[in-house]
């Protein structure tokens, strides 16, 4: 099966967003981009994750052309290329609908450095693309338009979708957005956030650089 190995990846993460919380339903959509071959293997639209098996991952190149799968793929692949037309770095792609998100996205409101971890996503706030139908090309355009250095940008009243190193990179980044967009939103509720200063932000950056341990290639959580 051609790209047996991400395939089988994307089902695992899968199970996991859904699993975690961080998707509902079979909303939220998983890729990876094999560079060498210029092809993603990306989630079936619509297909549960605990039941989507390796054989149902659909494999098309960067223009949506279906390459090996029987299944339609997720609607959102127009999102999922232009992170791999636009970022070299991007190996994977995470959506998702996750609740503390998506909230800040239906208020329009980015997710500001009200913790150090934000640096993960390469910035110290996450901006929010305005309001565009799911599954389109201009939903992916928005996203662009305001992604800048960003990993992850929220969609106006849908979501969030993040960019990473590879599969465990870019979930992990989704889960810390998740955890930063909940902080803000309790912090909100009970008081006005202290947001970190760019000098501080410039600090943690440096900082992540040598996190974890030597070698390793981890670049913050
Ligand atoms: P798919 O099931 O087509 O991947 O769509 C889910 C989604 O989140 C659309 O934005
Ligand atoms: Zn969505």
């Amino acid at each position: 099966m051609l790209m047996q190995e991400e395939r089988e990846l994307v089902v695992e993460y899968g199970k996991k967003m859904s699993a975690d919380r961080l998707s509902t339903g079979t909303s939220g959509n998983i890729s990876i981009y094999n560079a060498e071959k210029g092809l993603m293997a990306i989630s079936p639209s619509g297909m549960d994750y605990f039941s989507t098996k390796p054989e149902d991952v659909v494999i098309t190149d960067l223009d949506a052309n279906i390459v090996d799968g029987s299944r339609k793929p997720s609607s959102e692949w127009a999102l999922h290329t232009t992170f791999y037309k636009h970022k070299p770095h991007a190996r994977a792609v995470v959506h998702t609908h996750s609740m503390y998100c998506t909230t800040f996205a239906v208020l329009g409101q980015p997710i500001r450095a009200v913790h150090y971890v934000i640096g993960d996503a390469g910035v110290d706030t996450i901006p929010c693309a305005p309001y565009r139908l799911f599954g389109t090309v201009e939903l992916a355009e928005a996203a662009m338009e305001v992604c800048g250095e960003s990993d992850a940008v929220l969609l106006g009243n849908h979501g969030l979708v993040v960019c990473g190193k590879d599969i465990k990179s870019a979930y992990s980044l989704a889960c810390n957005m998740e955890y930063i967009a909940e902080l803000q939103y309790r912090a909100m509720c009970i008081g006005t956030p202290n947001v970190l200063t760019d000098e501080q932000m410039a600090q943690v950056m440096e900082k992540f650089k040598s996190y974890g341990q030597p070698n390793s290639g981890k670049k913050g959580y």
